[in-house]
């Protein structure tokens, strides 16, 4: 038989082709999958990551795990590009989705064997995920009951850190969620609106939101005020240097004088750009890059507070708090450039002196992370970032979902009921779909130490006996028992769920459509360019 074309393209490349190659596609991610289930729910244990270098990093977070895990397999990195997108999108719920899309995959395995064929299972994944985010929206409850907000942020908390520390964080995740909620902008609102700042002087439960931008940093010259109730303030997003000579230029001195008079000129200079600010009454003036020694003392005697190197996102934070208009240079700085500040003032934090600037333009905060090693500090961060990406997320989106499983054993019982109605074989995909959703209730009971088919059985039942509010009722991994989840106070947010099943679906579909996995052979190599112009 002639070889076609496509094989001698092909040569230099390995080839797994249609059910070997989906088979292969669901071994990674269920191994993957395999990863981070014993981290799901309060009672989930953590991971250990250890580097090439030997540094270590314990964890309870899904996407940590995910993300720091060196994996080639094409399939697995699908998958965990998928769980950073949930994270980015919702914060929470990057081990549901993993767990969710393995599952969907491995059900899909058993239908392709019994000769179904992808496109019939990806049509009907595409009803059933219909199906059931309407269901959620019939499902889910109004949340913005300040004691139902508390638990949604707690449960999202749950078995990451000890209790105590867990209702720290929800307590300020929901203070700082409040104040941003009357301002505009998107999700990244709580990026860039809340500073968080590692102090290692201290204890987690010390940990404290500020109210204001706090700097590592106290002002140029001590000469003037450490406090302020108030005022003007200027940023400069580049020096308040004069401009320096270039290197390769030179001054020629032909005359007696002419050296000092070109620095008087230079003195003169920076003391128009003095005089400048304070002909704008400005009594605070940021400099993101260095500031000329000569012109610190004019600026204190002017009564103008300098601080100078700070990072970009302190200059855009501090720019946003106080309505100041960042300028490239002093000179450049105009009345509607100046912003205002309401209080500044400098305190010892952990033992070191920091300054807090406080705005008049609405929310900007920091949230100081005590601890004493960098490993628990940035643990806290991991929580912390998640637990106000929902409360803010929640103050846009105030809907809730029973937590504990309840949400998944509801969705599973009622897809099976709506398969029944479809007559093509896309109800074999329907049902397989729902009974991948089981996933959750089960991993959260082998997690609580439970018998997981006992456990599904026992919530299923529960769920059908209360004709009004089975939905509701989830498995409390706690105690164990089968409880009403927003009268334990075991809830999900809304849109974690929605996000979490649609980005299992699509990815899972994805894998489906894949029916050819190319490998090439050799790594992509270089050229050697040098070699090359020798030769010639
Ligand atoms: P994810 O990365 O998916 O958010 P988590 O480890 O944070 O994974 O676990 C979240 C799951 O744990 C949610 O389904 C939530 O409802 C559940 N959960 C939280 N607290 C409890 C509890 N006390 N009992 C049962 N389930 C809980
Ligand atoms: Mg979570």
């Amino acid at each position: 038989m002639p070889e076609s074309e496509h094989d001698i393209a092909l040569e230099d490349t390995d080839r797994i082709q249609g059910h070997a190659a989906l088979v292969n596609n669901v071994k990674a991610a269920v191994a993957l999958a395999g990863a981070v289930r014993s981290t799901l729910g309060p009672l989930g244990l953590d991971k250990m990551l250890v580097e090439e270098d030997g540094t270590s990093l314990v964890t309870n977070d899904g996407v940590t795990v995910l993300e720091t895990a060196k994996v080639d397999h094409p399939t697995a990195q699908l998958l965990i590009s998928a769980s950073s997108s949930q994270d980015r999108a919702a914060r929470d719920g990057t081990t549901t989705t993993v767990l969710l899309m393995a599952e969907i995959l491995q059900n899909s395995i058993e239908l392709v064997r019994m000769g179904v064929h992808p496109s019939v299972i990806i049509n009907g994944y595409r009803m059933a995920l219909e199906e059931a985010l309407n269901e959620l929206e019939c499902i889910a409850k109004e949340s913005d009951d300040p004691k139902y907000e508390y638990s949604i942020v707690n449960t999202c908390l749950a078995g990451k850190l000890e209790a105590e520390t867990t209702n720290v964080l929800t307590a300020f995740a929901l203070e700082a969620a409040n104040l941003l909620s009357n301002e505009e902008g998107g999700d990244d609102l709580e990026r860039l609106r809340v500073k968080r700042l590692q102090v290692s002087n201290g204890v987690i439960r010390d940990s404290k939101l500020i109210h204001g931008l706090v700097l590592p940093k106290t002002r140029l010259d001590i000469a003037t005020p450490s406090f302020s109730d108030g005022g003007k303030i200027a940023i400069v997003d580049g020096g308040f240097e004069n401009k320096k000579i270039d290197m390769d230029s030179s001054i020629e001195v032909t005359s007696l004088g002419l050296l000092k008079e070109f620095h008087e000129r230079h003195l003169d200079k920076l003391q128009k750009l003095v005089e400048h600010l304070s002909s704008l009454d400005v009594d605070l003036l940021i400099v993101r890059d260095g500031v000329a020694d000569e012109v610190i003392k004019p600026l204190s005697d002017a009564g103008i507070t300098v601080y100078r190197r700070l990072e970009r996102q302190d200059i855009e934070l501090l720019a946003k708090m106080t309505g100041a208009n960042p300028s490239r240079s002093p000179l450049n700085i105009k009345t509607t450039d100046v912003g205002r500040y309401s209080r500044r003032a400098e305190e010892l934090i952990g033992n070191v002196k920091h300054t807090t600037i406080e705005g008049s333009e609405g929310g900007g905060m920091t949230f100081v992370i005590k601890g004493t090693t960098p490993e628990v500090r940035n643990e806290v961060k991991r929580a912390f970032d998640d637990a106000l990406g929902v409360a803010h997320r929640l103050k846009r989106d105030p809907r809730m979902l029973p937590g504990g499983g309840g949400t998944y054993a509801h969705l599973a019982r009622h897809l099976r009921m709506f398969a029944s109605s479809q007559p093509g074989r896309e109800q074999l995909a329907i049902e397989a779909y729902a009974a991948a959703l089981e996933i959750i209730p089960r991993v959260l009971a082998e997690n609580s130490g439970l018998d997981p088919i006992n456990a599904i059985l026992s919530l299923s039942a529960a769920q059908n006996n209360d004709k009004e509010n089975g939905a509701w009722i989830g498995l409390d991994a706690r105690t164990c028992t089968n409880s009403r989840m927003d009268e334990i106070g075991v809830l999900d947010p809304l849109f974690v769920s929605i996000h979490a099943l649609s980005g299992a679906t699509e990815t899972a579909i994805g894998v489906l459509r894949i029916d050819d996995v190319l490998w090439a052979k050799q790594d992509a190599q270089t050229p050697d360019w040098q070699n090359k112009t020798e030769e010639d």
